[in-house]
């Protein structure tokens, strides 16, 4: 297949918008080839970025036409765009029911930034509600497309699917490449097997790569002898070569994942080339403890991380250990869903059983003569006016896009206000009282707001608040100062380690208290009085007191009858006394210890 024969497209669209149907319905096949993992399927989110490729005839030519898909999220940008790497065009496919939603939005942008042929798509026209007219020129006002240029289909039926291979053929260039020039293979995704090692997703910028060839990595200087090569048909089906412009695969005796760098340009040994312009590096933006149950479990639990870690090289790893959780690991990722599936893939791919405490973001602080950033609560200084020589601390910001339909505006903003947004603006995305609206008509809110407040409990407010409707994603903004404080809590003066957070100085006493509450209803009753305190500083911002027992009903001693209803109590009991955490001279429950941490 010389160059021009091939096309290297992928699909970008809001989640459920139809990308997968409409993928398994261009490649001719009836079950989700591309959603490979079960948390994609039952999320129905695409989370890994996937390869296939088909074979097309047009104009009596067989085309090769390579497909590569791209998660629909904003956590997973970095692998949209990397994806994006590999093709000179992309599919902007939008539900013909739902309209232009935030995640649109942003991953339009994504393609627009890397220059690429962008063919807009209004799926799901098979639906009675469907308004395609509408639709097509709310997406032609929003992304400055023509349309002349848009096509209709359903993906489900098939209807209108010809066309946009016919599209696909037809618009999107094909890749330049120089099958003379030396080699250079840019590594754009790896998977791992047991039997061959590593396997590369690669695609071919310029040169030829043969099995047999001896190529090198750009990243490492490593040498390697490529065993196998070929394209995702949509499994791997072995070829002789791949051509410049070809998105393949290859097998070389890589052992080891972390050999695969992504992003790195693979070259034949011997021929100096320049490497391609790899990807912006991840950046963990969140971040959270991870803790076995039962603490015995940890280095099965490190180990299970480690190896889905392997599949999924945006997730950053650390040790760390608590007195109240004992031995887990501090997990960074891109955002909460990526934390959410991380999670998921953990407990149904490796049946851990896991307590994950609530999410922190990375804070910046600034020193007089260097800039630390810290993403565990812990090593947040107490105190830092006018001492350790803290200038000032900084936190994430994120430029937020929310579509909304306007009776929900109102609502909108109040949830941006009350989550500390700034910048707060508003447009119509499509006129009001234009020919055929005959819907109330959507508005795109946009703000910014800080990190912090996007990852706790932010995304189901928002859905609350707008009864489902509206739709939500944001970019990265930078850092900005702001006022944060760190809260612990100490029992008898005892600091709880593992309850040690960062809140905006508005916020203290009402998270003190909250908290404060929250530990006085799991801890048990002593026999002496047991003050739970919330500090800020040197300060005292909140206090519970649990009075101390009667002599008479040290029965209860180990109780945890504050916690557990009456037919837990006798089991748990027993094994209470031995699942105890101590903070100084109090012992806890861990069940109940466990349930508030992990906020439950
Ligand atoms: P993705 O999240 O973009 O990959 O979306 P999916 O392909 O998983 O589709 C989301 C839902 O929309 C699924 O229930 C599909 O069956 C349905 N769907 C996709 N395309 C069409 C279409 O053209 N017509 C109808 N009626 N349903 C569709
Ligand atoms: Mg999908």
């Amino acid at each position: 297949f010389p160059c021009q024969l091939i096309r290297n497209f992928s699909i970008i669209a809001h989640i459920d918008h139809g990308k997968s149907t409409l993928a398994d319905s261009a490649s001719g096949q009836n079950k989700q080839v591309l959603d490979k993992l079960k948390v994609e399927r039952e999320r129905g989110i695409t989370v890994k970025a996937q390869t296939a490729t088909m074979i097309h005839e047009f104009y009596g030519q067989q085309h090769l036409l390579n497909l590569i898909d791209t998660p629909g999220h904003v956590d997973f940008a970095w692998e949209v765009a990397r994806s994006l790497s590999a093709c000179q065009g992309a599919l902007l496919l939008v539900d013909a029911t739902q309209g232009v939603q935030a995640q649109s939005i942003s991953v339009f942008h994504v393609a627009r930034e890397r220059n690429i042929k962008i063919i807009p798509v209004l799926n799901k026209i098979d639906l009675p509600q469907a308004d395609p007219e509408r639709i097509a020129n709310q997406m032609c006002s929003t992304f400055g497309l023509e349309l002349a240029d848009v096509l209709y289909v359903s993906a489900k039926t098939g209807r209108g699917v010809d066309q946009v291979l016919q599209a696909i053929a037809d618009r999107i260039p094909p890749p330049k490449g120089d099958a003379s020039s030396p080699l250079k293979a840019l590594l754009f995704d790896s998977s791992y097997d047991r039997y061959r090692g590593v396997i590369s997703l690669t695609s071919i910028n310029s040169g030829v790569l043969r099995k047999g060839d001896k190529i090198a990595s750009s990243h490492s200087r490593k040498r390697y002898e490529v065993v196998e090569v070929g394209i995702m048909h949509p499994e791997e089906v072995s070829t002789e070569l791949l051509l410049p412009g070809q998105v393949g695969y290859f097998v070389c005796n890589m052992k080891e994942s972390s050999e695969a760098h992504i992003g790195d340009t693979f070259y034949r040994q011997g021929e100096k080339v320049e490497p391609l312009e790899g990807f912006k590096p991840t950046r963990a933006m969140v971040y959270a403890g991870v803790f076995p149950v039962d603490s015995n479990d940890f280095l099965k639990l490190e180990e299970s991380i480690k190896r889905l870690a392997l599949t999924d090289r945006s997730v950053t790893i650390q040790r760390e250990s608590s007195t109240a959780l004992g031995q887990g690991c501090r997990l960074g990722f891109l955002g909460t869903l990526h934390m959410d599936v991380f999670r998921q893939r953990l407990e149904d791919e490796y049946d851990a059983n896991v307590i994950i405490t609530s999410p922190t973001v990375p804070y910046k602080i600034v020193y007089k003569d260097r800039v630390i950033t810290i993403s565990n609560p812990t090593d947040f200084p107490d105190v830092y006016e006018s001492t350790h020589n803290v200038i000032e601390i900084q936190e994430p910001m994120v430029n937020a896009t929310i579509i909304v339909p306007q009776e929900f505006l109102g609502e909108m903003m109040d949830l941006c206000s009350s989550h500390r947004g700034q910048n707060m603006d508003h447009r119509y995305l499509e006129l009001a009282g234009a020919a055929g609206v005959d819907t109330a008509p959507r508005v795109i809110l946009t703000a910014k707001l800080p990190l912090s407040e996007v990852v706790t409990d932010f995304f189901d407010s928002l859905k609350h608040r707008s009864s489902g409707y509206a739709s939500f994603d944001y970019e990265d903004a930078g850092y900005e100062a702001c006022n944060m404080k760190k809260m612990t809590f100490q029992l008898n003066g005892k600091p709880i380690d593992a309850l040690a957070m960062i809140v905006h100085h508005s916020a203290i006493h009402d998270i003190g208290k909250l908290w404060a509450k929250k530990l006085k209803d799991v801890i048990p009753r002593h026999l002496f009085e047991v003050a739970i305190q919330a500090v800020v500083g040197s300060k005292v911002v909140a206090r519970e007191t649990i009075s101390a027992m009667r002599k008479d009903v040290t029965a209860g001693l180990y109780g945890v009858s504050s916690y557990l209803s009456d037919s837990q109590h006798l089991t748990r009991q027993k094994e209470g006394k031995k699942k105890m955490k101590r903070i100084g001279s109090i012992e806890l429950p861990q069940a109940a210890f466990f349930d508030v941490l992990s906020n439950k």
